[in-house]
C-alpha cells in the first residue's frame, strides 16, 4: 500500500508539473517550447493563366506559410477573399474552429455558397497546412490519425492521351486494371441529357448509352467498378427510368442524377433502385447532409474539401455520414492541393468507400507545378509523412508568366 500511495502522491505531482520525472521523456519542439504567440500576417491570391485552380497562401508572423485551394477560379473568388480577409487577419491560424465559424457566419449573410464558400474552403485547408507545419505533424495525424493503411482510389476518366471512351473504353479498362485500379466513373448520358435538357429520355436512348458499361463488364467481368455519374442534368422519371435500366450490371453508384437540393425526389429514388445513390460534391457544410442523411436520400457521402468548406467541414460530414452508417467518397477533381489535403483526409476516415482519383491529373499536370507528384500504386494511395500538407510547389513556379500573385492583404 505504502509504494502505491508513495506512487500516487509522485504522480499527483508530476501532473502538477512540480518535478520532472526523467521517465517521461521530453516533449517534441514545439509543445513543449510553444511560443504562444502567432498571428495571420498576410494573405495572396494566387491564380495560373494555364490551370484551372486558384490558391490562397496565408502567412504567419512565425514566418510559416499555408496553401489552399479552390476551383475553378472565378474572379469572384479574388472579390470574395478580399471581402473575408479582414476577418482572418491578426488571428491565431492555429484557431482553426473558430475561424471557420466566423468566416461561415460573415459570409452567410451574402446566401452560402459560390464564391464565399469556396473561398472559406481555401482558407480553412491553408490554416490547416499552417498548423501541420507548426506541429511539424503530417494533417492525417491531425485529422485523427490512420484509420487504414492506404486509399483505394477509382479514376475518373476522360480519356487516356488521345484514348477516348467512345472508341477504346476496353483498353482504357485493361489499363487500370493492370495498374491496380479496379474502380472507374464515366458518364455516357451526358450527350442525350444535353440534347434532351434532362427532360425526357427514350428506351432506345437508354439502350443505346448502356454501350460502354457493357462493353467494360465484357472486358473486366465483375473486377472493375463502375460508378455512373450524371451531373444533375435529369428529372426524377428521367433518373427512375435510367436507374432500373442499370439494375443488371453492378453499379457502384449512380452520382449527382438530379439537383441535390430536393431531398424528396432523392429519398424516393433511394427508395426504389438496389444501386447506391450517391450526393453530392456540390454541397457544403454539413448542414444539408444532415437531413438528406434522415430522410434516406443519400447512400453514398460525396464532399470536395475545397468547395464544402475545407477539412474542417468535410471531417464534419464523413463522421455525420458515419453516424448514419453511410460511407464517404471524397471527391478530387481540382488541383494538386485538393488531391493531397483529400489524402490526409481519407486515410483518417473511418467510413471511407472509396477516394476519387484523375490520372490525367496526376500523370499530365501535377507535375507541371508540384515535385514529387502523389501517385496512386497498385490502386492505392498514401498521404505524405512530410508536415502540413507535405506537398512541395515546383522551384520558380510562382515567378512565371503564367502565374499570378496578388497581395490581398
Ligand atoms: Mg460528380
Amino acid at each position: 500500500m505504502g509504494s502505491r500511495r508513495n506512487f500516487i502522491k509522485r504522480s499527483g505531482l508530476i501532473s502538477l508539473g512540480l518535478f520532472s520525472n526523467p521517465l517521461i521523456p521530453a516533449l517534441p519542439g514545439n509543445l513543449q517550447d510553444d511560443p504562444g504567440a502567432i498571428k495571420i500576417t498576410g494573405v495572396d491570391a494566387i491564380y495560373f493563366n494555364n490551370a484551372h485552380w486558384t490558391w490562397i497562401r496565408v502567412h504567419t508572423s512565425a514566418g510559416i506559410t499555408g496553401l489552399g485551394e479552390t476551383y475553378p477560379f472565378t474572379r469572384s473568388q479574388v472579390g470574395a477573399v478580399k471581402d473575408l480577409v479582414s476577418v482572418i487577419i491578426g488571428k491565431d491560424p492555429r484557431d482553426i474552429e473558430g475561424i471557420w465559424k466566423s468566416l461561415y457566419t460573415r459570409a452567410a449573410f451574402n446566401v452560402t455558397g459560390g464564391a464565399e464558400m469556396r473561398i472559406i474552403s481555401a482558407i480553412d485547408i491553408a490554416l490547416w497546412d499552417i498548423l501541420g507545419k507548426y506541429y511539424k505533424a503530417p494533417l492525417y495525424r491531425l485529422l485523427g490519425g490512420k484509420a487504414r493503411e492506404n486509399i483505394h482510389v477509382y479514376n475518373t476518366t476522360n480519356g487516356i492521351g488521345d484514348w477516348t471512351n467512345e472508341k477504346d473504353i476496353e483498353r482504357i479498362t485493361e489499363f487500370f486494371l493492370g495498374n491496380g485500379i479496379k474502380a472507374m466513373k464515366i458518364w455516357p448520358f451526358d450527350p442525350v441529357a444535353r440534347k434532351n435538357t434532362g427532360s425526357y429520355i427514350s428506351p432506345s436512348e437508354i439502350e443505346s448509352n448502356l454501350d460502354w458499361i457493357k462493353r467494360i463488364r465484357n472486358t473486366a467481368g465483375s473486377e472493375m467498378e463502375i460508378g455512373v455519374e450524371f451531373h444533375a442534368y435529369w428529372n426524377l422519371p428521367a433518373a427512375q427510368r435510367i436507374a432500373t435500366a442499370l439494375e443488371p450490371y453492378q453499379i457502384m453508384w449512380i452520382e449527382d442524377i438530379m439537383f441535390p437540393e430536393n431531398v424528396e425526389a432523392y429519398a424516393k429514388l433511394a427508395s426504389e433502385t438496389s444501386i447506391p445513390v450517391c450526393v453530392s460534391e456540390r454541397l457544403a457544410t454539413s448542414y444539408p447532409y444532415a437531413r438528406l442523411f434522415t430522410e434516406k436520400a443519400c447512400d453514398i457521402a460525396m464532399f470536395d474539401v475545397t468547395w464544402c468548406g475545407g477539412l474542417t467541414a468535410a471531417k464534419k460530414i464523413a463522421d455525420l455520414a458515419d453516424t448514419f452508417m453511410i460511407p464517404s467518397a471524397p471527391h478530387t477533381y481540382g488541383g494538386p492541393v485538393l488531391w493531397y489535403a483529400s489524402a490526409h483526409l481519407a486515410i483518417a476516415l473511418t467510413n471511407l468507400w472509396i477516394m476519387e482519383s484523375g490520372y490525367y491529373f496526376y500523370h499530365d499536370v501535377y507535375p507541371g507545378f508540384i515535385e514529387e507528384v502523389l501517385v496512386p500504386v497498385n490502386g492505392v494511395v498514401v498521404p505524405p509523412d512530410e508536415p502540413g500538407l507535405g506537398m512541395k510547389i515546383k522551384e520558380g513556379l510562382l515567378d512565371q508568366k503564367d502565374t499570378v500573385v496578388e497581395k490581398i492583404a
